[in-house]
């Protein structure tokens, strides 16, 4: 049965829902409060759609090696310890998911919605969205340790999609990091990964969204309170707003959303960085990179190189702090060297990855009847938004009563 659902958040989820929901036949209103889409989370990402690559922060070894993290400035991850139960309640979950057979299970779970979600936006382009920088580039993982190297490897599953190489093969496949060969211990290639710009994929959506009569955009901030135990109230600045369903899909804020519903999400903002850079064509990239060590990110984008990096616990807040700026800067400086030689600008960037502790996003109805949720995409949100715009669909449709995470 064709219903009018309200759709909370214009991210990269936000959009996509709406878009899958659109596709079904309902009637769509895109709720955001911001002065256009794609600003939050989903602007300057990281840009992969990394489909086979997508463990859980969360796993066993990560307490020890995190510790080491923290003691050395410059690190890929940083905590600042709060009085914020908040954190601390997060800190203790994801503590608790830090273990080998949790973090198996969870990246099980987001592969399925990966590849679902690669299928889906397969069946959307072909359909004619386009004009956001996708590519099937392929994405390879440096490794520097080899110890690390040999349990990634243990974990391919299929070597066709997921091919172990050698230091002198990492180089040939992408000659812009041919120079940290000797380096390595080898290199992990998914060939059918991709990239995208997310942002210019938000857009995309909202115009082609647009063009539909089923489809509104509502412009404004969206709130929710109880109405009875079983039903809430939706407020678009302060005035209802009746629907037959609301999707909640406002990243992180959707905590401070549901707080008048007496539900606690368990999500968590980790902020990390971005820069862009427009280096001279023979230095860009093509595949899509991962600098396992150090966490880093390059994915080409059109001309641009966008560079994404950084976990940091304790700053919930979208400051762009100058250390861990200039220590992304100087890493990307010793692993690319003259990359940015004629020190043209490179749009520095931060935005707070909407995290669970366990990674795995909560999808699925809540304990009011007509509130789902699509949210808690953490450090894949680009990645998972088409594959949770399908289950969302699917739901709300009937043909998939499980949902994630209820
Ligand atoms: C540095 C960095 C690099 C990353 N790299 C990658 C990557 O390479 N690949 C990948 O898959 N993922 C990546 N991610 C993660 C990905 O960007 C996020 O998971 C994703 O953007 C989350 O999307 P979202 O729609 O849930 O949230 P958002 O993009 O934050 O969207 C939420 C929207 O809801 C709106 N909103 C909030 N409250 C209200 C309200 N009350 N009323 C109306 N509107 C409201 C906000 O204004 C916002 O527009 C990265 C994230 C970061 C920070």
């Amino acid at each position: 049965m064709k219903q009018h659902i309200a759709v909370i958040g214009g991210g990269v989820i936000g959009l996509s829902t709406a878009f899958a929901l659109i596709r079904a036949g309902h009637n769509v209103t895109l709720i955001e409060q911001n002065e256009d889409v794609g600003l939050g989370a989903s602007y300057a990402n990281g840009g992969q759609l990394s489909y086979r690559y997508v463990s859980p922060l969360a796993d066993a070894g990560i307490p020890r090696q995190a510790l080491g993290w923290i003691m050395k400035s410059g690190s890929p991850v940083s905590l600042r310890l709060r009085v914020d139960p908040t954190q601390w309640r997060w800190m203790l979950s994801f503590l608790a998911a830090c273990n080998r057979s949790t973090n198996r299970k969870n990246a099980k779970i987001l592969l399925q919605l990966g590849l679902e979600g690669q299928t889906e936006m397969a069946t959307w382009r072909a359909e004619g969205l386009e004009g956001y920088f996708w590519r099937q580039a392929g994405k390879l993982v440096l490794y520097r340790q080899n110890k690390v190297f040999q349990k990634a490897v243990s974990t391919i599953q299929n070597p066709t999609l997921e091919r172990a190489l050698s230091p002198e093969d990492c180089a040939k496949i992408e000659p812009a990091f041919a120079h940290l060969a000797p380096d390595l211990a080898g290199g992990i290639f998914s060939p059918e990964d991709e990239v995208a710009d997310s942002y210019l994929f938000c857009r995309s959506l909202k115009v082609s969204l647009l063009s539909n009569p089923q489809f509104r955009y509502l412009p404004g901030k969206a709130a929710l309170k109880p109405e009875t135990d079983k039903h809430c109230m939706l407020t678009v600045d302060g005035v209802g707003y009746a629907v037959d369903r609301i999707v909640l899909a406002a990243g992180l804020n959707s905590r401070e959303i549901v707080v008048p519903l007496g539900i606690r999400l368990p999500l968590y903002g980790l902020k990390g960085y971005s820069l862009t850079l427009r280096p001279s064509p023979e230095k860009l990239p093509s595949i899509s990179v991962t600098d396992y060590d150090n966490r880093v990110v390059y994915a080409r984008l059109g001309d641009t190189l966008r560079v994404a990096a950084m976990v940091d616990i304790g700053a919930e807040d979208r400051s762009l702090t100058p250390t861990r700026l200039t220590s992304l800067r100087h890493l990307v400086r010793r692993t690319l060297p003259g990359l940015n030689s004629n020190n043209l600008p490179d749009f520095p960037w931060t935005g707070l990855r909407p995290a669970t502790p366990t990674g795995v996003p909560i999808i699925g109805h809540s304990r009011y009847e007509n509130l789902l949720f699509n949210v808690g995409h953490g450090a894949l949100g680009f990645t998972l938004a088409a594959g949770s715009a399908a289950r969302i669909t699917k739901l709300i449709d009937q043909a998939h009563p499980e949902g994630i995470q209820k």
